[in-house]
């Protein structure tokens, strides 16, 4: 007779003799505070202490309850308030309290968040945790500009793809965004935007391919450059496009941009 092994998914150690925290690692969306769910907005609602990023929206931390500890731990580029280390011990600290810490993240934790080592901390050091999912921006931006991440006459898949530099190079799986078919999405590009191009054309992409960049996507200061891959570095430098960026390239832009042309629509095409 064969054994089945099941591993819970969620956390299911027996019960503590004394009360322990729980530490909620929870997505709180691309921007737009109405794209939050409604577990998010609960757990917000009822934490003691908000551990926060520089993504997450003011308006979201506004629905902190009276009390609540706010505490703020950055994360804009190249300058961590806090190194992710001592995040994670923060969290712990926290959670063997006795505290509902609520870990707040821009979009979904587990989507270029690092969720998962503040998971991987928690779990080791004991402490309970919850993972609420949230919105991540690729799909927030993707709704707001009305660009469908996949189409059956242009995009059978989506990468997802960190388009960061790391000790100067940049760390990107070119190979992946070459791949035909797919509407490809880099989180973290903008600073690296025309060695991206430069490259992607090198290794014999179309340079026609379209492209757009999508800054403070789902907020009320979003703003959409669509060009292509030739001129779009060219485009966003000269929008003076600002950060969080995404990008994303794929034929599906093109078909947006032509009903935009169309004026079926309003936005901004390139500034
Ligand atoms: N966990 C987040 C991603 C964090 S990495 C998520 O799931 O969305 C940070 C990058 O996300 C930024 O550099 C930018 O590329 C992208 N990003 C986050 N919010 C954005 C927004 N509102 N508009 C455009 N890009 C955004």
């Amino acid at each position: 007779m064969s054994t089945i092994l099941e591993l819970p998914t969620k956390h299911t150690k027996s019960k503590p003799p004394r009360a322990l925290g729980i530490v909620s690692l929870v997505g709180a969306g691309p921007g737009d505070p109405e794209l939050l769910t409604i577990k998010a907005l609960r757990a917000i609602e009822s934490a003691d202490t908000l551990v926060y990023d520089r993504l997450v929206s003011p308006e979201i931390i506004d629905l902190a309850p009276p009390g609540c500890e706010l505490i703020y731990v950055g994360k804009q580029k190249d300058k961590h308030s806090l190194p992710q280390e001592q995040i994670c011990d923060l969290l712990v600290a926290l959670g063997r309290c006795g505290k509902k810490v609520v870990r707040l993240k821009g979009g979904d934790p587990f989507v270029f968040g690092r969720g998962g080592e503040e998971l991987d901390k928690l779990e080791a050091a004991g402490v309970e945790w919850q993972v609420i999912p949230g919105i991540t921006a690729a799909i927030g931006c993707a709704a707001s500009t009305g660009i469908p991440l996949t189409h059956r006459d242009h995009a059978h898949a989506i990468t997802l793809i960190t388009g960061h530099r790391k000790d100067g190079d940049l760390k990107i799986n070119f190979d992946l965004a070459m791949q035909k078919d797919q509407t490809v999405v880099f989180y973290m590009g903008l600073s690296c935007l025309p060695e991206i191009c430069a490259e992607l054309i090198k290794r014999g992409k179309n340079p026609n391919t379209p492209f757009a960049a999508i800054a403070n996507g789902t907020s009320k200061d979003e703003r959409l450059v669509i060009g292509t891959l030739n001129n779009i570095a060219q485009l966003v430098a000269a929008a003076e496009l600002p950060s969080p960026a995404l990008l994303v390239m794929g034929s599906i832009v093109a078909s947006r941009q032509a009903l935009m042309e169309l004026g079926s629509t309003h936005g901004e095409l390139s500034a």
